[in-house]
């Protein structure tokens, strides 16, 4: 059983039953509390389609009813034990002001846990999550167990109440019982039931609804005034689910002009306008004239292309200026050797030598002898390797790799000429032992 924070819940809805109890000074009034419990219980049955006769009879007869009703009790308590509810009960509780009871203080208790001690003229309001079921509501004087009126009442599995008067306490007077229970969902396990133009999304279990209502189901929209050019028309259908009328707006339909006038001709930065009179309405009206294209000027470079790099060039406007095409574009074979012939520096040699970084990536020319062919090719991502005597002495050597795998091969003391990119200095060990470091080459064409 869990207790809710005292006030929070006393208002919300479920069935709401209400006991005026005046003065339990004689076991008679008891009797006739008892029989208006049952009652209540009676009248709720016959809602439920429990034949009228039957209903009168039992409750003429409050002893026979309590005693007939026994194994059905027992029935329902089974049941209710297999699928019991969730319900949050609902205790109101009223200690009217009595200056002969000033002294005694009432303890209240759920299902025998004492949920509070009430003094003279105090109100008590609590809410519990139970299970379905039957629940005792005890009141103590002065927290006597002897001393106590005891109040049963079963919470149905649909969290409604019915209750019966067990027992009463002699002058103690309680003036007002109420009892109450809804159905309540453990945490993020409502059903939810879609939201319609009715409801917003609802918990078919505990009646709780979140977000908002949905909108209309129109049927067929029907023409209520039909637009005019100067004026909006309106239609309207009924809701397929409660049956509402929905209605609204038509927009206005264009003027009706037969004769345009252009009072500003378009450019290809600005569109026109133009203006004519509606026939109908006979008022003014304009449109705009849509922009003419723009005439175009031939490819520009924006920027070169180099050997293996794309160029970006341009296409404008010759009225406006507006670059209205940019594309990319490389340089084919023939230019690419025209490039390299013409951005190929030569005579780097001690210049490389004395700053490889600075040259490394730098297209360079290199004339001379093979000297030695170092290493051939084996397949189609393998370079050759090559030493290069310049034609500035044989103590001006180079280091080249040369893609030339399948290509006729290049032999020792071929006069050669290679383009390519300085990759920076390159060392190696001669047969004597010494470390040798000269320009490396990258080659990209030779002849
Ligand atoms: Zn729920
Ligand atoms: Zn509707
Ligand atoms: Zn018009
Ligand atoms: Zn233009």
């Amino acid at each position: 059983m869990k207790l809710y924070s005292n006030q929070d819940n006393r208002h919300k809805g479920g069935i709401f039953m209400k006991k005026r109890i005046v003065k339990l000074v004689s076991i008679l009034l008891a009797a006739l509390l008892l029989q208006g419990c049952l009652e209540t219980k009676t009248s709720d049955k016959s809602e439920n389609g429990m034949p009228e006769s039957e209903t009168v009879e039992k409750s003429t007869d409050a002893d026979k009813e309590e005693t007939e009703k026994e194994p059905g009790k027992e029935e329902k308590e089974t049941k209710a034990e297999s699928e019991a509810s969730d319900c949050l009960l609902l205790v109101n509780v009223n200690y009217e002001s009595n200056i002969l009871l000033a002294k005694y203080s009432i303890v209240v208790r759920l299902d025998g846990d004492e949920v509070a001690t009430l003094s003279n003229g105090k109100e008590y309001f609590g809410s519990f999550q139970v299970k379905s079921g039957e629940h005792e509501l005890t009141f103590e004087k002065n927290g006597d167990k002897d001393n106590c009126n005891s109040y049963v009442f079963n919470v149905e599995n649909d969290c409604s109440v019915f209750c019966s008067l067990k027992s009463h306490m002699d002058h103690i007077e309680i003036t007002e019982k109420n009892v109450s229970a809804e159905a309540v969902c453990p945490e993020g396990q409502h059903q939810w039931e879609d939201a319609t133009c009715l409801s917003p999304k609802r918990c078919k279990v505990c009646g709780t609804t979140e977000g908002e209502k949905a909108d209309h189901t129109p049927g067929t929209w029907q023409k209520t005034k039909e637009p005019t050019c100067t004026e909006e028309g309106e239609e309207s259908c009924v809701c397929s689910v409660c049956g509402e009328t929905v209605t609204r707006k038509v927009d206005k339909i264009p003027h009706n002009v037969e004769h345009w006038d252009v009072v500003k001709e378009p450019t290809c930065t600005e569109e026109g306008e133009e203006k004519g009179v509606c026939t109908i309405c006979g008022q003014e009206t304009t449109r705009p004239v849509e922009k003419i294209p723009h005439d175009l000027q031939d490819w520009s470079v924006e920027k070169e292309a180099a050997f293996s790099e794309s160029g970006v060039r341009v296409r404008k406007c010759k009225k406006c200026g507006e670059v209205v095409e940019t594309e990319e574009y490389d340089l084919t074979e023939e230019e690419r050797l025209k490039w390299l012939k013409k951005n190929c520096e030569s005579g780097l040699y001690d210049a490389i030598s004395r700053d490889p970084d600075m040259y490394k990536g730098k297209y360079v020319k290199f004339t001379g002898t093979v000297v030695q062919v170092v290493s051939e090719a084996s397949g189609a991502n393998d370079c050759s390797e090559y030493r290069i005597a310049t034609k500035n002495g044989y103590d001006k050597v180079i280091f080249v790799l040369i893609d030339n795998y399948g290509k006729s091969r290049i032999l020792e003391d071929d006069k050669i000429t290679v383009y390519g990119r300085c990759s920076g200095l390159y060392s190696y060990k001669t047969v004597l032992g010494a470390k040798v470091t000269i320009p490396l080459i990258d080659v990209v064409y030779y002849e």
